[in-house]
């Protein structure tokens, strides 16, 4: 089934861990299909806000309101399990959602294999895969359960700049073919901007939002030299919300 993806509310939300508070009173509504990207420094919160959005942390106070249960999660590292194949990776969270249609998964595992360029590596397992071949097969695993809201945690940053330019490519087919409301984490403003409607950057400590950008060009119409006036016009803010 197709849709658009769901809404996702954070309202007056404060996290501590300790004597550390990482959000107070934070606030910010990630509309339903639209590509948000989370940017800012080492530290600041920004995987603690994708844990509360996926339920995984909760907040202290406020509430955090994802209408959805049909998530996605690509994380940092690929998080693939030693000993089952590229495809038995990708079938993982089908197994909640058709317990018992073993065939119906194993067909959208290989039709998601095959989306991200990984016919013919479906046996592999992941200890004989690449880097960006892992990561290709984390992508699939999350848009095999169709997902309503897609979350990724820097899913990039461990891949060079071409493997990061081919996975940006493989994601915006997969978020073509089903779209969904996705909030990315990333310190490559580039990709950012390449992949984003709307932009967040973090600072402080409780973290605000020191800049919300809206990226007004299509993904798909996005070339070179809109990225990178679009990088310096975001960097060029950002300067001036420091003075
Ligand atoms: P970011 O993703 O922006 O780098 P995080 O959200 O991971 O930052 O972490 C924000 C801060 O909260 C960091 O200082 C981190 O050490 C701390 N933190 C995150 N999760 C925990 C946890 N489970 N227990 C204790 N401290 C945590
Ligand atoms: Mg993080």
């Amino acid at each position: 089934m197709q849709g658009g993806g769901s809404t996702i509310r954070m309202e007056h939300v404060s996290k501590s861990f300790g004597d550390l508070q990482v959000l107070q009173d934070f606030s910010y509504t990630f509309r339903e299909g639209e590509f948000v990207c989370i940017c800012g420094p080492s530290g600041i919160g920004k995987t603690t806000i994708l844990q509360m959005i996926a339920g995984l942390q909760q907040p202290d106070t406020g509430r955090v309101e994802c209408a959805s249960p049909n998530l996605g999660y690509v994380f940092q590292e690929p998080r693939l399990i030693p000993w089952c194949s590229v495809l038995e990776n990708i079938e993982i969270g089908l197994h909640q959602i058709m317990p018992e249609a073993k065939s119906e998964r194993q067909r959208i595992a290989a039709e998601m294999a095959r989306r991200v360029g990984l016919d013919g590596f479906q046996d592999y397992y992941p200890a004989q895969l690449s880097g960006g071949m892992k990561q290709r097969v984390s992508l699939a695993r999350a848009f095999a359960v169709e997902p309503d809201i897609l979350l990724l945690d820097e899913p990039f940053s461990s891949l060079n700049v071409e493997l990061r330019d081919a996975m940006c490519s493989y994601l915006q087919q997969l978020l073509a073919l089903k779209p969904c409301t996705s909030v990315m984490v990333t310190h490559m403003l580039e990709d950012a901007v390449r992949l984003a409607d709307r932009l967040i950057y973090l600072e402080n400590r409780p973290c605000r939002i020191a800049l919300e950008y809206h990226l007004d060009r299509p993904s798909a119409d996005r070339d070179m030299p809109y990225t990178y006036q679009q990088m310096q016009a975001i960097i060029e803010l950002l300067n001036l919300n420091r003075c």
